[in-house]
């Protein structure tokens, strides 16, 4: 097949193109390089172009249609969501309807879209289904439940059939070390773990919060490793391609929690030493535990993580950042 990965630069989307191209498909990565990375992009044509830009879009479309779209582009720091809610609804919610209206004006009609655990804001329940309900509390989160909204009413209209993968916390780098996670500046807290691991002073790793209503007290996330989210959209293409009509969603985790704390703890024996850190204040817009039920993604897609311990997913990161 021939897919676009917008985004394909990216953490996740290079991870997916590699994964594309390795099944044999022909794949193009369009990307505005803002945050990702064009030595990323191995494989396959890099088209350098912007979702604000439809005259981007639109040379994007001329020639051989696209079988699928894969949209990763998407600004995803809370904190910043917060701070810049402009950018992030200009981005994340502009920037896919502008995508969707390519795809529409060339009839391009199937869609995988990047979505993820902050549409649910603070969980009702232990692990997060489908059906939770819906509640963003932050601007970062509101952008992708829109979006979702949005696919809804475009399968509806227009035909338009689309697949919505609910990210938990994304982890971990290729096995065969050519890709990993690099953001300027790193936020995430695998990342953040191991350079402090080097024990570079500027890199003193900071918790955010100690305060929360969790065993230890910090934040619980759900980590899933990165090859793990590229096989689940391997596994949405074959159900966009079994003629399912409609605007479908999953949630994609390992189903077990790991405080800030536990992560910490695991990545130590990883690396063999200690790792410093201080606790900082909370950060705004963090929910204390975000937790997947991912039984429908096993169930209708077939999907299962291969990485379910914490401190496999954390050394292949770690190899990743040792790769020289
Ligand atoms: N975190 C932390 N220190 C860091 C980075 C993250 O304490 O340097 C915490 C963060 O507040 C959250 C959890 O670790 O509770 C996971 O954060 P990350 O940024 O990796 O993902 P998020 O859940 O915010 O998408």
């Amino acid at each position: 097949m021939r897919i676009l990965v917008c985004g394909g630069a990216g953490y996740i989307g290079s991870h997916m193109v590699k994964l594309l191209a390795r099944q044999g498909h022909e794949v193009v990565t369009f990307d505005n390089l803002s945050t990702g990375h064009s030595a990323a992009v191995k494989w396959g044509e890099l088209v350098h172009g912007d979702l604000l830009n439809p005259s981007d879009l639109s040379s994007l479309f001329q020639g051989d249609a696209f079988d699928v779209v894969m949209h990763f582009s998407a600004r995803s720091l809370v904190g910043e969501s917060i701070q810049k809610p402009a950018l992030y609804y200009q981005n994340n919610v502009v920037g896919t309807y502008n995508l969707l209206e390519a795809m529409r004006n060339h009839g391009v009609d199937k869609f995988i879209f990047s979505s993820s655990a902050a549409i649910f804001g603070n969980p009702v329940k232990e692990r997060i289904d489908e059906d939770h309900p819906k509640a963003p509390i932050n601007p970062y989160g509101k952008t992708k439940l829109m979006v979702e909204q949005i696919l809804q009413d475009y399968a509806a209209s227009y035909g338009t059939s689309s697949v919505s993968l609910r990210y938990f916390n994304a982890a971990g780098a290729d096995a065969e070390r050519e890709l990993g996670e690099e953001h300027d500046p790193e936020t995430h807290l695998i990342p953040n773990i191991l350079k402090a691991a080097y024990g570079q002073q500027e890199n003193t790793l900071k918790i955010f919060g100690d305060d929360y209503d969790t065993a230890d007290g910090t934040c619980v996330r759900d980590y899933i490793h990165v090859e793990d989210l590229c096989d689940a959209h391997l596994k949405a293409v074959e159900y966009l391609l079994a003629e399912k009509r409609g605007a479908e969603a999953f949630n994609l985790g390992n189903g077990n929690g790991f405080s800030v704390k536990e992560v910490l703890l695991s990545a130590q024996e990883v690396v063999g030493k200690e790792i410093p850190y201080q606790v900082d204040d909370r950060k705004p817009g963090d929910p204390a535990v975000l937790i997947a039920d991912s039984a429908k993604a096993r169930r209708e897609l077939g999907w299962t993580s291969r990485y379910t311990e914490i401190s496999d997913i954390i050394s292949t990161a770690w190899a990743w950042m040792n790769r020289d």
